[in-house]
């Protein structure tokens, strides 16, 4: 039978799967001797027992029996023993963190008699009264589901009665009353009596962390972070230790470096006199850690140094939580930091220059999401001083970035109208778990109250959201749609704020937004060694990325400019050039008149007309990728792309009767002509080729005349040739040997031989299963994930995001949308096929993807161990295809 239980001395920091985050490091402190209070681990295997079974397994609570009785001895004291009680904190603890996502359950083994025993034994009467109203308030929340607003109303009403408005106020005989009151609110809500014996409340607080697995709030967050559905969580089962009980105790987080730049320090929150959650709630304002060495310096000292232990062990930045018991320090948590992705590149480097860390792992631990991060937009030095915005306050600076939108104080709203494609700004006092879906819809997050580890910093740090918290002085009135800052300036539900999530300022006002200096750095605008730290750190990691990487990153641009761009961005050479693109604006009329032509002088005259613009176009992307290949593939879509709207032309020519325009008639029987169901099943890529005749010549005449020109003006043009669509080698055939009639043609017209490889797409799933023949026919392959996942899975491109795909990823049919991620798989287990049988037919033929998918991290992982020679992507995305390419390579 599986261990359901394990002992904080019997895990470690590896079992991660097994005893979640949470537990698996509280195991690794205790092993490493640090100060952590003594308790046990319920693993994750018994929650997913339990969520698929609707009961715990069997043999489990004989499991808790030894290590609760084990604890007890260890404690010298029973759970909920009447004259000294050991008290339990039962807290979740998943694989992954996720932050306040699920439930915590703290003091429990308190009931009418301990409570005395408390009392006694802590010789403080109002603490003892206030840990047993905390557990009911707690356990009727979590456990037993009742509206948190009822407790709180309660609180209220007690401190109105006390005539104060601040919790420090109330005494013993207040929290006695409210712990009546709170039974009743229990009995009346529950319809059942808060549970007396300890061991039951514990038994159904641990079942209440298996059941919060699937909240609403934890399957949002899941989504989001991409965590799997089917991991569960473990469950914590820690003796309490107490913060609150004077001011010689105390309760705090803290990093061992800030999570937000990175720099070495001392970061983090500290709360006197305060219990666990108050901080991470941003309940109460905090002070800065730094003051603990005024308050506490024998805490203090021995916390820096369990943070530098800390540090070492993990060779990483950590964040912890404690808590000061009467002078004693105690560890309740540590885990690496989540940080930004500016700090994740920096920390990197630093820990590099301590020799903590080898290069290699540098590099792995930082992300191309990460990377992508940096190159977002920030606000434009200056801008802010301008008449049109005014600076309203400063708050903390929880999480990078610029964010621009209209301000809106509750969830719904943020979701409602970014729903209509507005950008918003949330702004709260303070956010809590079910703020999420707030935070998910809004541009960035503001509040007015908690630390940069209250819940609004976490949450917005990891998901890459700008938040500035903790404005404080800024008076957030929800229920009235608006917030007051410094000089009575109101700003109301709808105003444009900014907010700078680098510098914790807000604006009143739209503040212009630049580039960010890193994306400054890849365009060659910024040097390495200018002094920024953070590039400097790009700089070191995006190196060695690149000196480890098999795969080449080249560009999908279709203009000189995004060639040139991509060049600088570090691509080596364009892996798709969409021809089409080139055809659009004044151009059009052009691609009617071919459509329209009515015999082979107009078809040859309408292409006459194109090709020179085809072949300008060729010689300055040639041109701006001297010396490196440049794929260019012919035409794909249909041509109807290129005519107005049937329904529009139809009314058009139909309202205007016997007068109706000619041309517009002729228009409209080519469009009534070229009308297909099923676009992307019909005329498009190598059948259009295939179809209208001269239409493939004319493109590649224009690209060999490109070529020779460029040849003869000194440069190293590098052009391939790129055939869309096939499915059948005869196809390819097909228009191969036309091409290579073409090319010969212009080598003897020009003198000039420019070779060009001539090679396919494979986007169909006919192609791929037949690649051994086609390879036979293509000098090269690219992967055009996007039509191969489209014709795989039968999914229409363009209309299904909207359609069904936000329920199938409720549904976890899968995880992340397929266009986004490859899905290995399936559209994988083609790309491998035809990898191999390509290579079979040909040795060394050269494989490439060109789909979005070559700038997701993820998928060129994916081509990384499929072996393939390069991944295309937009040029914005190459740095980070450049990074994945290097990690993937370690
Ligand atoms: C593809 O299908 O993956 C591809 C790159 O071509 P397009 O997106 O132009 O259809
Ligand atoms: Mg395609």
């Amino acid at each position: 039978m599986p261990k359901f239980v394990y002992d904080f001395t019997e895990g470690n920091k590896d079992l991660k799967d097994l005893l979640g985050g949470k537990g698996a490091n509280l195991a690794e402190m205790t092993n490493l001797g640090l100060p952590v209070p003594p308790g046990f681990t319920i693993t994750t295997e018994a929650c997913r027992h339990y969520l698929e079974h609707g009961n715990p397994p069997g043999g489990l609570a004989e499991e808790v029996d030894r290590h609760l009785a084990a604890l007890e001895a260890q404690m010298g004291k029973r759970l909920g023993q009447s004259d000294d009680p050991l008290l339990v904190s039962v807290r979740s603890g998943a694989k992954f963190s996720m932050p306040g996502m699920m439930e915590t359950v703290l003091n429990v083994g308190l009931n009418d008699e301990s409570v005395h025993g408390l009392a006694e034994q802590s010789g403080d009467e109002r603490f003892a009264w206030d840990s047993y109203r905390r557990l009911i308030q707690m356990f009727g929340k979590t456990v037993l589901g009742i509206d948190g607003d009822l407790f709180e109303d309660a609180v209220e009403a007690a401190k109105d009665a006390r005539g104060t408005k601040d919790d420090a106020d109330l005494r013993a005989e207040d929290y006695r009353g409210l712990v009546e009151r709170f039974k009743a609110i229990v009995r009346e809500q529950a319809g059942r009596d808060f549970p007396s014996d300890p061991r039951e409340q514990m038994d159904l607080a641990v079942r209440a962390v298996f059941d919060s697995w699937n909240a609403d709030r934890a399957i949002l967050y899941r989504r989001q972070e991409r965590i799997p559905v089917d991991l569960g969580t473990a469950v914590n089962i820690c003796s309490m230790v107490f913060g609150n009980l004077g001011a010689d105790s105390g309760t705090g987080v803290a990093f061992t470096r800030d999570p937000a730049s990175g720099q070495q320090g001392v970061y983090g929150d500290y709360l006197q006199n305060a219990q666990g959650e108050d901080v991470v709630a941003g309940i109460r304002n905090t002070v800065p850690l730094t003051e603990l060495e005024r308050i506490d310096k024998d805490s203090y000292d021995r916390l820096l140094e369990i943070m530098e232990t800390l540090e070492n062990h993990y060779r990483d930045m950590c964040d912890i939580e404690f808590t000061i018991e009467r002078g004693k320090l105690w560890m309740l948590q540590t885990r690496v930091g989540k940080r930004t992705a500016a700090a994740a590149f920096r920390i990197a480097c630093q820990l590099l220059d301590q020799d903590l860390i080898d290069v290699d792992e540098a590099a792995r631990r930082v992300t191309g999401d990460q990377l992508a991060q940096l190159m977002f937009p920030r606000f434009a030095a200056g801008d802010q001083g301008s008449d049109a915005v005014k600076k309203l306050v400063r708050g903390m600076n929880a999480s990078p970035g610029a964010a621009v939108g209209k301000a809106v104080f509750t969830t719904e709203r943020a979701v409602e109208l970014a729903g209509r494609g507005e950008d918003v700004i949330l702004v709260r006092r303070e956010t809590n778990p079910d703020d999420l879906a707030g935070m998910v819809a809004a541009k960035g997050v503001l509040t007015s109250r908690g630390g940069k580890t209250s819940h609004a910093a976490v949450v917005a740090r990891g998901m890459g959201k700008t938040c500035v918290c903790g404005a404080e002085d800024l008076d957030v009135d929800v229920k009235g749609g608006r917030f007051t800052a410094p000089g009575g300036i109101t700003v109301k539900e709808g105003d444009v704020i900014s907010i700078d999530g680098s510098s914790g300022d807000v604006y009143l006002g739209e503040v212009p937004v630049e580039d960010s200096p890193v994306v400054r750095y890849f365009e060659g605008g910024l040097a390495a060694d200018g002094g920024d730290e953070l590039v400097a750190a790009v700089d070191r990691i995006m190196r060695h990325a690149d000196g480890r990487a098999a795969l080449d990153v080249r560009a999908n641009a279709d203009n000189p400019e995004d060639a040139a761009r991509a060049r600088r961005f570090g691509a080596a050479g364009i892996g798709l050039c969409r021809t089409e693109h080139m055809f659009l604006g004044d151009r059009r009329r052009l691609v009617e008149e071919l459509i329209l032509a009515e015999d082979a002088g107009q078809r040859q005259t309408a292409l006459d007309a194109l090709e020179p613009l085809q072949k300008q176009d060729f010689e300055g992307i040639f041109e701006a990728m001297d010396g490196l290949p440049v794929t260019i593939r012919l035409i794909d879509p249909p041509l109807h792309e290129f005519l107005p709207d049937i329904t529009e032309l139809s009314v058009k020519v139909g309202l205007a009767g016997d007068g109706a325009d000619p041309q517009d008639r002729r228009l409209l029987d080519a469009v009534t002509r070229l009308h297909e169901q099923n676009p992307m099943l019909g005329l498009r890529g190598v059948r259009l080729g295939l179809v209208i005749p001269g239409l493939f010549s004319m493109q590649v005449r224009a690209i060999a005349e490109a070529a020779a020109a460029r040849r003869r003006a000194g440069g190293d043009p590098r052009p391939e040739i790129m055939i869309p669509l096939v499915g059948a080698v005869q196809e390819l055939e097909a228009v191969r040997d036309e091409a290579r009639g073409i090319l010969d043609e212009v080598k003897d017209a020009t003198g000039v031989d420019v070779p060009a490889l001539i090679g396919t797409m494979i986007e169909l799933p006919r192609a791929a299963l037949t690649a051994r023949q086609i390879a036979e026919a293509a000098e090269f392959f690219s992967f055009g994930t996007n039509d191969l996942t489209q014709t795989t899975w039968g999914f229409s491109r363009d209309d299904v995001e909207a359609a069904f795909f936000s329920r199938y990823l409720e549904l976890g049919i899968f995880g992340v949308s397929p266009f986004e991620t490859l899905d290995r798989d399936g559209v994988g287990r083609l790309v491998r096929i035809a990898a191999e049988e390509g290579r079979k037919a040909r040795p060394g033929i050269k494989l490439g993807i060109c789909g979005e998918h070559g700038g997701d991290p993820d998928s060129v992982h994916f081509c990384h161990e499929v072996g393939l020679d390069y991944v295309s992507c937009s040029p914005f995305r190459i740095p980070v295809a450049r990074l994945e390419a290097g990690r993937a390579a370690i």
